[in-house]
């Protein structure tokens, strides 16, 4: 036993086998963006059953779980829930029974982690003081559940955190937790781009406004926004990923569409790519002739994540005081999206969020692939259909992480 004081990780012993029977049950049954029913109703079931005031159909399939255990700071715990349409191809034996779907990015990892912190912070309500606002967030991978959650009178129902934690599991060795302070996950804007032309014979152009070459000059004028417009040292991806327009040999259509993906790290960088983006569609379509403006439409965009640098600091040292130092590091900047991020940025004034990310891979398996150099070929990542967390020392981990994380903000109460 530890010689440090009694706390709610003293818990974690007695719930790790029906934990990890909870994570492959879940695995088993993933759902998709916004139609987590089966998943949200069991994380409201036991939420309840460990003392939490619980609220479900939180933005549509969300649920809220609150516990109030005296005066002291507010802490909120977020964990995503959905799966994603991928062919599981793991072979293991609590496999995806849903054919097409899969939890692939671990979200059935995050709702077990986070429900075993719960009940380890209910069991040990008199050692802290506080109150817990835990979130089972819909829809992360459509990047539309945090929004809709907080469209759903989030702040005004649950109150203001004053901290937003949560965590993501990653192709890292289980067992280490890492964070990135600052800037940490990209913003992603996705969009959907008609251009309109004037369609007519293939062989008389000059009675049309062609849009096939009006959409080729974006997409090529589009490489400039990067290479032209953007420091040296910033980071933005502008990808024109589907460009469709016309199906006839002899015919000249009468509208392109183009769909982009635009990943950036800072508000100002975003603002800039975003803005040259607009400016030059509408500018080459002006320059065609289009007698009518192009349309640009959001499909779905995600915020910069930003960790708080203070934040951070103080939520990995508590962590690394438990797990070990040398199991906590700094992971860098991932090109990957997040929404937790909305949950402290939408508060006024804004709150400060640490996000961390705890490794899946067995510890052996990464070594090796390290040593080898194959770690990218070797050790499947987020939304493979090989991805495949192993249960243990992950789940300890995360459920370590989240409880140490929450105590750390929460205040203090020395036990009787
Ligand atoms: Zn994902
Ligand atoms: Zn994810």
């Amino acid at each position: 036993m530890p010689a440090t004081p009694p706390t709610a990780l003293d818990g974690l012993a007695a719930v790790k086998e029906e934990l990890a029977e909870l994570y492959r049950d879940l695995h088993t049954h993933p759902e998709l963006s916004f139609e987590e029913h089966r998943t949200a109703a069991e994380a409201a079931r036991r939420a309840a059953s460990y003392g939490y005031e619980v609220t479900t159909g939180v933005g549509r399939t969300g649920v809220v779980a609150v516990l109030a255990n005296g005066a002291g700071p507010a802490v909120l715990l977020r964990a995503d829930m959905d799966a994603l349409p991928v062919k599981e191809a793991t072979g293991l034996p609590y496999a995806s029974a849903t054919e097409g779907v899969m939890h692939a990015c671990g979200h059935d990892m995050h709702v077990t982690c986070l429900l075993g912190a719960l009940k380890l912070l209910a069991d040990a309500r008199d050692t802290w003081s506080g109150r817990i606002v835990a979130v089972f967030q819909p829809a992360e991978e459509a990047g539309q559940g945090a929004k809709e959650v907080l469209a759903d009178r989030f702040y005004e129902r649950f109150g203001t955190p004053d901290v937003v934690l949560g965590q993501h599991v990653a192709p890292l060795p289980a067992g280490t937790v890492g964070a990135h302070a600052g800037p940490a996950f990209a913003a992603t804007d996705a969009m959907s781009v008609r251009m309109y032309g004037r369609g007519g014979h293939g062989s008389r152009p000059e009675t049309t406004v062609d849009p096939v070459v009006m959409a080729a000059s974006t997409v090529m004028r589009l490489q400039t926004v990067v290479s032209r417009e953007i420091a040296g040292g910033e980071t933005a991806v502008v990808t024109v990923g589907a460009l469709r327009a016309g199906n006839q040999h002899n015919i000249i259509p009468d509208e392109a569409e183009l769909r982009l993906n635009i990943r950036t790290y800072t508000p100002e960088v975003r603002a800039r790519v975003l803005a040259a983006v607009d400016r030059i569609i509408r500018g080459e379509a002006a320059t065609a002739g289009a007698e009518r403006e192009p349309e640009i439409t959001e499909v779905d965009s995600f915020p910069v994540l930003v960790n708080d640098g203070d934040a951070v600091q103080k939520t990995m040292a508590a962590i690394g005081a438990v797990i070990g130092e040398e199991r906590v590091m700094d992971p860098g900047q991932v090109t990957g999206s997040e929404d937790v991020g909305n949950f402290a940025t939408s508060a006024e004034p804004e709150v400060p969020l640490c996000y961390w990310l705890f490794g899946g891979a067995d510890p052996a398996k990464a070594a090796a692939a390290q040593r080898a150099g194959t770690f990218e070929r070797d050790i499947p990542s987020n939304h493979s259909p090989s991805f495949a967390p192993l249960i243990e020392p992950t789940l300890s981990t995360g459920v370590t992480a989240l409880v140490t994380a929450a105590l750390a903000w929460l205040d203090g109460r020395p036990r009787e």
